[in-house]
């Protein structure tokens, strides 16, 4: 193959379009699959699903007009808090096919997915999917297109990856429209490594888009970011699991083998190069940052060392989640775990929750602050780490709060109701703007505002679902710091902080979110012998409060004269609820009721 005859492309489209199915759809119409009798292939659909879509990388052969042609397939995943993963896929691109559903219309995703693509320079292909259904209303879409990404309605494919109907036009266009790689075969080796997966028995396996030269089995190879050397120990294509092949040719995307021990090695966005035959590094390539941060301890605090295991097991799939020892009194030891937004974190607490098998807490999200102090600026993401007091500290100067710059997509008729969300959510530079002709029914409006990002990681996207009767699309791009009026919110049992429960709020929302958690608090945590003062504090400054009042029945009590088994299981129930209580100052907490809490932040 030479390199006219490769195109390398992705599918981009908002969540639900259909991108998994038009994969697999192309695979086999290239013969690379094989479906079953229900037009599915189970192994291919099963392999999209784990680690969280990650998406396959499939190489296909493709013949028109006499000429084979070797198709690439890079697949993104579709989320917003995947946008880097997207943009870095998008490296080893010349096209992309933006898939859209023809009767949902062009969705938040869709938008921020377009203007990836097209701030890569790629070549966009519009494709309109589900073409078969009732529903479909082409025309209509189309003309969002149009007035949105300024797309000709002529150049818009309409298929069906469902049927099949309009696959062959799609494979036509890729190679028609989309732009062969560029890249010299006599030029220095130059690969630039966008994946990578661990393998139990092979170790480490990268992904690799060559860029320059040709790379061979037996090559040896240097990492630009560690200098580290690597002698090739199999490379090949995903067909659409590995293939052996002799060598990568320029342009070419495959997979590679080398005596990598650890997934840290691979650094995603990193260079090779051959041994002794330097080259430039490719360019402007930001790692991901964890923007929304958790702790995470195990119910039984015995089970500390598995679920470590656990979590270090997970992390070798998933680099982009940062890790970080830490213990509270009240949760003993656990982790605090950074990850890229908030769907990443759920995503993650479920795969790890089911290779734990077991219960695990997860205290409330939180995003990372800037504290600015007199002489240095630090990052802030434990709210345990917050100056107490802001205002009248004269070593702080100001907190800083990161900030995002949200589209939200929804029909004309909730854009009220839209507008009501982000304001309660401090949104700023609100604006929008109408998709198409006005008085039409449902017509879509594009709204378009800053907001905290600490204000959308908890259940904003619940909300907005709810709220707009699930029509509501949303997604959101970093948008740097803003200063803020925050503080730390602490909560006092018996007069004792507990510091699993610290919060950092908005100055504006102290009162609400004190008064909530002091009730919250009241209702699950148990009678003690004493009177038990619950409190939310700023500062020196007491927000709200509740007391518990103080029990004194012995709990056996009422049970005397009663029946003798129940007396036995009353007190085999308390013996097992007094294993897992948590002591803070003189009060005992089950630990049940810190898990009620924090689960239900
Ligand atoms: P992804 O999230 O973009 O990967 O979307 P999927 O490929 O998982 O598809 C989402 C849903 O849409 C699935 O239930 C598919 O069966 C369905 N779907 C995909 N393409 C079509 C199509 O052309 N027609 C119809 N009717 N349904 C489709
Ligand atoms: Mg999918």
């Amino acid at each position: 193959f030479s390199c006219d005859n490769i195109r390398n492309f992705s599918i981009i489209a908002h969540i639900d379009h259909g991108k998994s199915t038009l994969a697999d759809r192309l695979l086999e119409a290239t013969g690379t699959i094989k479906m079953d009798s229900k037009g599915l292939n189970r192994q291919v659909l099963d392999k999209l699903k784990v680690e969280r879509e990650r998406g396959i990388t499939g190489n296909m052969f493709y013949q028109q007009n006499n000429l084979r042609y070797l198709l690439n397939l890079i697949d993104t995943p579709g989320h917003v808090d995947f946008s880097w993963e997207v943009s870095r896929s998008m490296v080893a691109c010349q096209g992309a096919l933006l898939l859209v559903d023809a009767s949902q219309g062009v969705q938040a995703q869709s938008l921020s997915v377009f203007h990836a693509a097209r701030e890569r320079g790629l070549k966009i292909i519009p494709v309109l999917n589900k073409i078969d259904l009732p529903t479909a209303q082409p025309d209509r879409v189309k003309a969002q297109m149009h007035s949105i990404f300024g797309i000709e309605p002529a150049d818009v494919l309409h298929i069906s990856a469902k049927t099949g109907e309009g696959i062959s036009d799609v494979l036509r266009a890729i190679v028609e429209r989309i732009p062969p790689p560029s890249g010299e075969t006599t030029g220095k080796l130059k690969a630039f490594l966008f994946d990578s997966l661990y393998d139990r028995y092979r170790g480490v396996i990268s992904l690799v888009s060559i860029q320059d030269g040709v790379l061979c089995k037996g090559d040896r190879i240097v990492s630009c970011h560690t200098r580290k050397k690597y002698e090739i120990t199999e490379l090949g294509i995903m067909h659409p699991e590995e293939v052996p092949t002799a060598q990568l040719l320029p342009g070419q995307v495959g997979y590679i083998a080398c005596n990598m021990k650890q997934s840290s090695e691979a650094h995603i966005g990193d260079t090779l190069h051959r041994v002794g035959y330097a080259v430039e590094p490719m360019p402007g390539f930001q790692p991901a940052k964890a923007m929304v941060f958790a702790g995470i301890y195990p119910v039984e605090s015995n089970d500390f060392p598995k679920l470590e295991e656990s979590i270090k097991r997970l992390t070798l799939t998933d680099r982009s989640v940062t890790i970080q020892r830490e213990s509270s009194s009240a949760l003993g030891q656990g982790y605090r775990l950074g990850f890229l937004g908030s769907l990443h974190m759920d995503v993650f607490r479920q795969r790890l929750e089911d290779e734990y098998e077991a219960n695990i807490i997860v205290t409330a999200p939180t995003v990372p602050y800037k504290v600015v102090y007199r002489d240095r600026t630090a990052v802030v993401s434990n709210p345990t780490d917050f100056p107490d007091i802001v205002e009248t500290s004269s070593q702080v100067r100001e907190v800083q709060e990161p900030i995002v710059k949200a589209t939200i997509i929804v029909p004309e008729e909730y854009l009220g109701e839209m507008m009501d969300l982000c304001f309660e959510h401090r949104a700023e530079d609100v604006d929008h703007r109408y998709l198409g002709t006005s008085g039409e029914a449902s017509n879509r409006a594009m709204l378009t505002c800053t907001l905290p990002l600490s204000e959308i990681v908890a259940d904003f996207f619940d909300k907005l679902k709810s709220r707009s009767s699930g029509f509501a699309s949303f997604d959101y791009e970093d948008a740097g710091y803003k200063k803020s009026n925050l503080v730390k919110m602490i909560f006092l049992l018996n007069t004792k902080p507990v510091d699993a429960l610290a919060l950092i709020v908005h100055r504006s929302a102290e009162q609400s979110i004190g008064r909530m958690w002091v009730k919250k608090l009241h209702k699950v945590i148990p009678r003690q012998l004493f009177e038990v003062p619950i409190q939310a504090a700023v500062g020196k400054r007491i927000i709200a409060r509740e007391t518990l009042s103080a029990l004194r029945a012995d709990v056996t009590a009422g049970l005397y004269g009663g029946h003798y088994e129940r007396k036995m299981k009353h007190l085999e129930n308390q013996k097992e609820s007094k294993r897992k209580m948590k002591r803070v100052g003189r009060v005992d907490l089950p630990q049940e009721a810190f898990f009620d809490i924090l689960s239900t932040r």
